[in-house]
């Protein structure tokens, strides 16, 4: 079993692992002891959050039982957030590179969706500002 922190056992190159150890940076949304949410580098919409296990898990069947209250509950947290945004949201998991998975550790992305935006993954994205990342983890958080 890899250690919950993304530790030692977590392979050197998985950005999540090193977002989890916090070895790298990440605007973080929400956190305990077998989950993290942070928002998306390159947001679909405003709000994109990544909910994540602690643990290098790739394949959300190989997520052991004992973590699944714990990922859906943290998954729960994110939409009442996404709430703040939006009452239109997408949750989802890409699972192989054939269904756009591009992460090989396994995150659930909350994204909410806004009337002038199509519910499509194919535009270009940018990168997430701090300033912005500021605005939205506030409007996510506060209260
Ligand atoms: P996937 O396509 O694997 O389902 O989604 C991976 C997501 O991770 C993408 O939406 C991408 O924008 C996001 N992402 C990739 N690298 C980073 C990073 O370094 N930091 C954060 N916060 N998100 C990232
Ligand atoms: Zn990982």
């Amino acid at each position: 079993m890899v250690p919950s922190d993304g530790g030692t056992d977590a392979p050197a190159d998985c950005i999540f692992c090193s977002i989890v150890a916090r070895r790298s940076d990440a605007h973080i949304v929400d956190e305990d002891a077998t989950t993290l949410t942070f928002l998306d580098l390159f947001p679909v919409t405003r709000g994109h959050m990544l909910v994540v296990p602690k643990s290098h898990i790739d394949r959300l069947t190989d997520l052991p039982e004992s973590d699944y209250p714990a990922m859906l509950r943290a998954v729960r947290r994110a939409c009442d957030r996404a709430e703040r945004l939006s009452s239109h949201y997408n949750v989802s998991v890409n699972q192989g590179a054939l269904a756009g998975q591009i992460v090989f550790h396994l995150h659930f992305h909350v994204i909410p969706r806004y009337e002038d935006h199509v519910p499509a993954w194919s535009k270009p994205r940018g990168r997430l500002a701090d300033p912005e990342a500021s605005d939205v983890l506030r409007a996510l958080t506060m209260g």
